[in-house]
C-alpha cells in the first residue's frame, strides 16, 4: 500500500497570537490518539484574512480556530453557522467538511457549560450573574441561556454592552435577562446560585488583580467560576472560596471548548485528561 505522508492540518488565526495555548493541548491530544493531524499558531492580521481563509481551502485544511479580531470577520465565509453561533454573532471554530463546506460554531460557551457539568452543576433552572459582557460573557450567557438558565445577570463597566447582551438574551432565549452598571464594589444580586467573571482581569501577569465586586455578597454554596484560565486559581477564585463558594477554574472550559473543536475535526472523542494535563504542565511550567 502507498504510504501518506501528508499531514492533516489545523490550526488558528489570529493577531496578536503568540500566547495562544489551544496548538499545545491540540497536538497533545493529537499524539496521544497516533493522529496524523497538525495543529499551527498563525498570525494573520485583518487585511490578510481574506487570503488565509482562502488557504484553507487551497491546503484542504480540516479547521481552523479564529480568535482576536476574527470572530466576527469571519461570518460571510461561512456556509453554515451552528444556531448558537448564529444568536452570539460569532464563531471561533470553522470546520471544512467533506464537500468543501464551511461550518462555523461557537464552542467557548459550550466548552463553559460542559466543564461546569464535570463539576456536578449545570445552568438548568439556575440564576447566572455574568461580570464582563464581552465575546466570553455573550458565548457564556447564550449557552446557559439556551441550556435552561432561569435568568441571567450581567454586569458591565460599559452599561450599554451589558444592555445590549441582555436585550439579545430575551429575543433570542427562553431566559429572562437584565443588565447592571459596574460600579466599586458592586453587589453580586440576590439570588445568584452560579457567579462568573468573564472580564480578562487577574490574567497573568496581571494576576495580583481582581474583579472589582462586595466579596461579602458571596454566599456559602455558591457556584464559582473564572474565564481566565492563567493562573489556575486565580486571586477571585480563592477570594470567593475563601467565603465558601465552589469554585471552577477556567482551565476546563478551555480543555473542553478543545475538546470539542477536536472531535468536530477528527471525528474522535477527545483525550480530554490530557489535554487539561498537558495545559496545566504549560501554565504551571
Ligand atoms: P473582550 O475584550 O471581548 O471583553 C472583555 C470584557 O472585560 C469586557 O466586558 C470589558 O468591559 C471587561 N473588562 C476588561 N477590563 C476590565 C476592567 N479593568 N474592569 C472592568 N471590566 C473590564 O474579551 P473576551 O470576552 O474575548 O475575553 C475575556 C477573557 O476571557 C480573556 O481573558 C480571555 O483569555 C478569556 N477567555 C477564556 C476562555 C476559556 O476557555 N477559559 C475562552 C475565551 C476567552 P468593557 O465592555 O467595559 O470594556
Amino acid at each position: 500500500m502507498e504510504k501518506n505522508y501528508r499531514a492533516e492540518l489545523t490550526g488558528v488565526f489570529g493577531d496578536p497570537v503568540d500566547g495562544n495555548p489551544t496548538g499545545v493541548m491540540e497536538e497533545a491530544a493529537y499524539e496521544a490518539l497516533n493522529l496524523n493531524f497538525r495543529y499551527i499558531t498563525m498570525k494573520v492580521t485583518p487585511d490578510d484574512f481574506p487570503d488565509a481563509m482562502r488557504a484553507v481551502r487551497a491546503l484542504h485544511m480540516k479547521g481552523v480556530n479564529l480568535t482576536m479580531p476574527h470572530k466576527i470577520t469571519v461570518l460571510p465565509y461561512l456556509d453554515e453557522l451552528s444556531e448558537a453561533a448564529r444568536i452570539i454573532g460569532a464563531v471561533n471554530t470553522v470546520v471544512v467538511r467533506e464537500d468543501g463546506t464551511l461550518f462555523g460554531e461557537n464552542t467557548d460557551g459550550k466548552g463553559f457549560v460542559e466543564a461546569l457539568g464535570h463539576e456536578g452543576e449545570k445552568p438548568e433552572g439556575r440564576v447566572i450573574t455574568i461580570l464582563g459582557a464581552g465575546g466570553a460573557a455573550r458565548a457564556i450567557a447564550v449557552e446557559c441561556a439556551l441550556g435552561g438558565a432561569a435568568r441571567i445577570n450581567i454586569i458591565n463597566r460599559t452599561i450599554s454592552k451589558a444592555e445590549e447582551l441582555a436585550k439579545l438574551i430575551r429575543k433570542e432565549t427562553p431566559a429572562q435577562a437584565e443588565a447592571f452598571g459596574w460600579e466599586t464594589g458592586v453587589k453580586v444580586p440576590e439570588g445568584t446560585d452560579i457567579l462568573i467573571n468573564a472580564t480578562s482581569i487577574g490574567f497573568a501577569p496581571e494576576s495580583q488583580w481582581r474583579p472589582d465586586i462586595d466579596y461579602d455578597t458571596v454566599t456559602k454554596g455558591m457556584v464559582v467560576s473564572d474565564v481566565v484560565f492563567n493562573p489556575v486559581s486565580t486571586l477571585f477564585l480563592q477570594e470567593t472560596a475563601a467565603r465558601g463558594a465552589k469554585t471552577i477554574s477556567g482551565l476546563g472550559m478551555l480543555a473542553c471548548q478543545g475538546a470539542r473543536n477536536f472531535t468536530l475535526w477528527t471525528g474522535c472523542e477527545a483525550p480530554l485528561k490530557v489535554m487539561e494535563d498537558k495545559l496545566r504542565e504549560e501554565f504551571e511550567s
